[in-house]
């Protein structure tokens, strides 16, 4: 467990390695957008696939790009009821052409919207801040936690990733290139394997055990188990659903409290529940939120008690410029009738089955694929090699279909088709990944 990712995982790959473009080994092949791009965001920038693709537009499930190609966008969790969604697009033309203003002044788009949300909750998370960007929700979370709880230790999955501030990168294992966890911070393994004859609840609440056990060893009070309900990071760990009851439960009794990280599951995408916490039968104390929220406009909040939220703003207070304006609200509201009006949690719930056995069928007659994970159109397909994985990424894309990785290794395919994909993208996508694994080594 903890911060043995850094001494002993030689392969343990960061998050914003995989799938990633290596400007070190680009070919001859000059692109020269490529260049502009290199030279105009320098080391900061990241670029997906081994060539980068250039995108000019985009529509339901299909990008295209500058050369004509269209590609199939299965990685995509920002434009979750689908790119151009022609009723986000109105909402946020009609609202952005009327008025955009910040929360300090009333208005009826606002509090619409904060209540459409409140409802998806339970009922004691009755206040909602919003903000831009899912880092900024999980950086007030953890200021939440550390103001409820007088301590700052955090617990993590050990390869989460949770964002960009520097609150929230010191407890992004993920995110770490050479840095050691902070003292605060203590990792527990992915909800992975059980021991023999045990349960993954079981091994989970085991180390639980032991991450509160080494707080209190450093001296540490325990604020909070931050924990993306669906393990995106970790390599996409769905089930059973249930298993998170006791580490919860151990949390709450040691005075911390549990922070689901939303960002990745919420939003209907695992097809069972609204959200990903929801399937585990468990209540936070905070609920994180952001980038399926305005199917691509620049959303992002957090939900939680008053009492909490009371609590923090007796020392500091929030204001946040962007957050929750009334073109964010528009495009918020959008996206809660499309998932209602369309059935996404439904039809997520039935696609992602059919894909699951679809890639089951495969792995019977190929052993390179070890598991087949997820819940709704979350999907994880495990691979017996980091190097297969990205082979098979990258031929999926000359296939025209986008895809990504994850896992603490980046031996997992990470698969998150849009809400609103139909069958045929179903199969399509089944078919391309038997003849990609055909053709990889
Ligand atoms: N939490 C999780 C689980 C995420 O995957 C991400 C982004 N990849 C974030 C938080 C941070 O969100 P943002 O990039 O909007 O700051």
């Amino acid at each position: 467990m903890s911060d043995e990712k850094h001494t002993g995982a030689a392969a343990a790959r960061q998050i914003l390695e995989m799938n990633a473009f290596d400007a070190r080994a680009r070919t001859s092949n000059v692109n020269p957008l490529l260049e502009r791009r290199l030279a105009n965001a320098g080391a900061a920038s990241v670029l997906f696939y081994r060539e980068p693709i250039e995108i000019v537009s985009a529509r339901g499930s299909w990008l295209t790009a500058a050369d004509g190609q269209r590609y199939l966008d299965f990685y995509n969790n920002v434009q979750s009821v689908g790119h151009a969604h022609p009723r986000v697009v109105a909402a946020v033309s009609d609202q952005i052409a009327r008025l955009n203003i910040n929360t300090r002044y009333l208005n009826r788009v606002v509090d619409d919207y904060l209540e459409a949300l409140k409802a998806k909750f339970p009922p004691a998370l009755s206040n909602v801040v919003l903000t831009c960007s899912g880092s900024e929700a999980n950086d007030l979370a953890v200021r939440i936690a550390e103001a409820a709880s007088g301590g700052a230790g955090i617990i993590v999955t050990e390869n989460a990733y949770h964002g960009n501030t520097a609150i929230i990168s010191a407890i992004s294992p993920s995110a770490m290139k050479r840095r050691d966890l902070a003292n605060h911070v203590v990792a527990v393994p992915a909800p992975a394997a059980a021991e023999p004859g045990g349960s993954i609840s079981d091994a989970f609440a085991a180390s639980m055990t032991q991450a509160i056990e080494e707080l209190e060893r450093r001296g540490h009070t325990l604020a909070a188990f931050v924990c993306d309900s669906i393990f995106s990071s970790d390599g996409i760990y769905a089930g059973p659903p249930g298993f998170l009851q006791r580490a919860i439960a151990q949390v709450h009794a040691a005075g911390g409290l549990y922070i689901a990280d939303e960002v990745q599951p919420g939003f209907a995408r695992t097809g069972d529940a609204f959200w990903g916490f929801a399937r585990h039968g468990v209540t936070p104390d905070i609920v994180t939120m952001g980038k399926p929220m305005g199917n691509g406009f620049p959303m992002a909040g957090l939900a939680t008690r008053p009492d909490l939220l009371e609590r923090f703003c007796e020392d500091t207070g929030y204001f946040n410029t962007f957050g929750g304006n009334p073109v964010a609200a528009a495009a918020g509201q959008a996206v809660l009738d499309v998932i209602e009006t369309e059935q996404l949690q439904e039809n997520a719930r039935k696609q992602g089955a059919h894909i699951r056995d679809r890639i089951r069928d495969l792995a019977a007659q190929d052993e390179r694929i070890v598991a087949v994970r997820g819940a709704g159109l979350f999907i994880g397909i495990e691979l017996c090699r980091a190097d297969l994985a990205s082979n098979v990424i990258n031929g999926l894309k000359t296939r025209g279909v986008l895809i990504g990785a994850a896992g603490r290794m980046g031996n997992t395919l990470k698969v998150r088709p849009p809400l609103t994909s139909t069958a045929d993208e179903a199969d399509l996508f089944a078919d391309r990944v038997s003849e990609t694994l055909r053709a990889s080594a």
